[in-house]
């Protein structure tokens, strides 16, 4: 194992990988050295697809795709994706909806479904080509326990099984999730806002093929959306992120594949028919969480590390890879220009930028979920015209479905 790196990435998830793909273009051209370091073991046989019932999916904006296909994977994930055609956004027991279509924006989809797995093996297996393996070392099982900084570096103390190595790098990106304790003992701190609220993950089987529609349907107990994937053993299947309120979540959580297709279809409707099938259920708390440092010298935050949202929007991953690209970006000029990676000016100029992306995302979620949630019924009813309003005013809805597709970003370069 190398000592010294230009680059170290902490965590090999969907934002760490996604770095270490992006950087990759470049990567040969400026001799960069970098180093993934990943907790859980790398699949070793060879990129595979495997349907899974009770998998996890992600919501892919539109603007992402342009991302995969500068990091040369987009081909590849492209093989199983669902595309999102039509979004259609309604409220139940009230008359507000509104349809978007992707013939209407000129594009081929508003966006794309891709199961979390499917996502993940292609990123890391883009890492085990042998042009990869030239600058990036993929250490794994590794688990990082402490960052020390060091005179314009950033030391790294990881663990093999009982075994400690010492690294560094001109710049540590930490991608490491939501739950670490390595930013609790360097001290960065959060704005964290409870949402009282769990999500329910799982995926059902309708009866009728979901025709390439995600819905997003808003109900007094909470906002779900049910996402087209690709069908599987003969049956249609859809991705399902279900809020529910703490109080109810082990009650629900509790019922029989029957009942809850039943408590589920009396919350969603007959849109799709009846529901015959459910997989395993996952539950996740739902909670804002920001973190007020982003950056120090030779340190970036980066990914749910440094913020997590309301997945009513399916927004909390694009936004992350927005992060990644501008990142991988700067990254790359400072190269050229003979700048060290970690310089905290460009690092200072790089968060200033992202920020003003992530509070508007962030307030998108939020004000929508607050919005949604509210039992007000003046406030039902102004929701409920702008639904409308929005069905039957194009500009609005172009507006609109840019800002969902993430096309209101410009598009990234990574070369
Ligand atoms: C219910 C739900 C639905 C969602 N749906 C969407 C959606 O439709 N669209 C969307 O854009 N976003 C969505 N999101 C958000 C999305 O899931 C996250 O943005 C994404 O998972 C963040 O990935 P990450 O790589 O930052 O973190 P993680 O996926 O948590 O990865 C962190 C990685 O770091 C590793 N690691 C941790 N600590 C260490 C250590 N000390 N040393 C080494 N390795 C370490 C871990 O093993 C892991 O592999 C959703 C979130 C939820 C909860």
């Amino acid at each position: 194992m190398k000592q010294q790196y230009d680059l170290i990435i902490i965590g090999g998830g969907m934002v760490g990988a996604s770095l270490a793909c992006a950087l990759l273009p470049a990567a040969k051209r400026l001799a960069l050295s970098i180093a993934v370091i990943e907790t859980h073991p790398l699949a070793q046989d060879p990129l595979s697809y495997t349907p899974s019932y009770d998998a996890r999916a992600t919501a892919l904006a539109y603007g992402s795709r342009a991302s995969y296909q500068l990091m040369g994977v987009w081909d590849t994930l492209r093989e199983h994706l669902s595309p999102i055609e039509h979004i259609h956004v309604s409220d139940k027991g009230r008359f507000g909806a509104a349809r978007l279509h992707a013939d209407d924006e000129n594009v081929e989809a508003l966006g794309y479904v891709v199961e979390n797995h499917w996502l993940g093996r292609v990123l890391l297996d883009r890492l085990q080509q042998p042009d990869a393996k030239k600058c990036i070392d993929f250490i794994c099982p590794a688990e990082v326990t402490a960052l020390t900084p060091q005179p314009g570096r950033m030391g790294v103390t990881l663990y093999q099984g009982e075994e400690a190595h010492e690294l560094s790098a001109e710049l540590v990106v930490m991608a490491d999730g939501g739950r670490s304790s390595l930013r609790e003992n360097l001290g960065i701190h959060y704005h964290i806002a409870g949402y009282d609220q769990h999500a329910i993950v799982t995926n059902v089987s309708p009866q009728q093929p979901h025709g390439g529609v995600a819905y997003e349907r808003f109900t007094d107990s909470g906002p779900m959306a049910l996402l087209p994937l690709e069908d599987q053993d003969g049956l249609h299947r859809c991705g399902l992120v279900w809020t529910v309120a703490d109080d109810e979540l082990d009650s629900i959580l509790a019922l029989d594949d029957a009942a809850f297709i039943a408590r589920l279809q009396e919350r969603f409707g007959y849109r799709l028919g009846r529901f015959v099938k459910v997989g395993e259920r996952f539950h996740y708390p739902l909670k804002l969480m920001l973190a007020e440092e982003q950056v120090r010298a030779n340190l970036v935050v980066l990914g749910n590390a440094a913020h997590a949202l309301h997945p009513i929007a399916g927004q909390g991953y694009n936004l992350a890879l927005r992060g990644v690209v501008a990142l991988a970006e700067q990254l790359i000029h400072s190269r050229e220009a003979g700048q060290s990676l970690g310089e905290l000016a460009m690092l200072e100029r790089f968060y200033a930028e992202r920020l003003s992306d992530q509070q508007r995302t962030i307030g998108f979620s939020d004000s929508t979920m607050k919005l949604f949630a509210s039992r007000n019924p003046l406030l039902g009813l102004g929701r409920d015209l702008g639904l409308q309003l929005m069905d039957v005013c194009p500009p609005a809805k172009t507006l609109f479905a840019r800002s969902a597709m993430g096309l209101d970003s410009p598009a990234p370069d990574l070369k």
